[in-house]
């Protein structure tokens, strides 16, 4: 288990937390790109599945305690784990209890979209039913995304599980389009993995930060064509991609990225050959 990293950013204390790590093929998630060159970046398995990282972040400020993402869903059973590779028990809930964090203690939620391994905590099993997972939390989520995940298709249906949304229907907020949910923490719409997927930006005294959601799943996946398989509109992935790295660039953003398996922190680098990922190490303890 990679260990909890923190960071201060301004009046925002982060801290880097993990759900485990998942497996997933490495086909679908680099897209249109052949595997003579993704194979370079990363190592697949016997079955070609890539491993990735599950990593939500914790955030105070204001005397509130944030948690964007909340993981993967482990509740479907053993079949399901063995597919994607998971361990039985989610590990999030023991990071926060490491950190003296209860759930209950969770005031506010960021679902940057509710596929099931970003949403996977919204509930959990206790004695057969399935309750919130953080009792206390509005759980923020785009108007758009609760629409089309309590609405799927067929090509969208296996990944909203409807244990993940319906039972918490009534702790959603929805919001429409760029939101200030606190003072200097944004939800900021990035369409394109889904129509309504939004990443959240921090800024604080000078200091810029963006959890890019599956924008950027890895630091591998942030070279422009780079894009999963898995998006409903690759198109306006590339679109709002142009659009976000410039922002991010021009911004100097630290970028967290949800899937990365190892450190989860990079920044954007301009190179002859496109965009590129550089990871950034902290050095600062928890
Ligand atoms: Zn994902």
């Amino acid at each position: 288990m990679r260990p909890i990293t923190y960071h201060k950013l301004g009046n925002f204390d982060l801290w880097f937390l993990s759900d485990g790590e998942f497996w997933l093929d490495g086909g679908s998630m680099f897209g249109i790109v052949p595997k003579n060159l993704w194979s370079k970046l990363v190592s697949s398995d016997e079955q070609n599945r890539v491993r990735l990282g599950l990593n939500p972040v914790l955030i105070r400020a204001e005397g509130q305690l944030v948690l964007l993402e909340t993981g993967i869903d482990r509740k479907p059973g053993e079949k399901f784990r063995r597919i994607y590779g998971l361990a039985e028990a989610n590990p999030l809930l023991g990071q926060l209890a490491l950190l003296g964090v209860r759930p209950e203690e969770i005031s506010l939620v960021i679902n940057t979209h509710l596929h099931f391994d970003h949403a996977g905590l919204n509930t959990r099993l206790l004695d057969g039913k399935l309750v919130p997972t953080f009792p206390r939390a509005r759980h923020i989520v785009q108007k758009q995304e609760l629409e089309d995940a309590t609405h799927p298709h067929e090509r969208s249906r296996a990944s909203y599980l409807n244990d993940n949304i319906e039972p918490i229907l009534l702790q959603f907020e929805v919001v429409a389009g760029k939101a200030e949910i606190m003072p200097g923490l944004w939800v900021v719409p990035v369409p394109g993995h889904t129509l309504g997927m939004q990443a959240v930006e921090l800024a604080s005294e000078g200091q810029n930060f963006a959890y890019t959601a599956d924008l950027i799943p890895t630091m591998a996946h942030a070279p422009l064509p780079y894009i999963m398989a898995f998006d409903l509109y690759p198109m306006t992935t590339l679109e709002t991609r142009k659009r976000m790295y410039e922002r991010w660039m021009e911004g100097d953003y630290l970028l967290g990225f949800t899937h990365e398996p190892g450190h989860p922190l990079g920044r954007l680098v301009r190179t002859e050959k496109g965009y590129l990922a550089e990871p950034v190490h902290l050095s600062e303890k928890m």
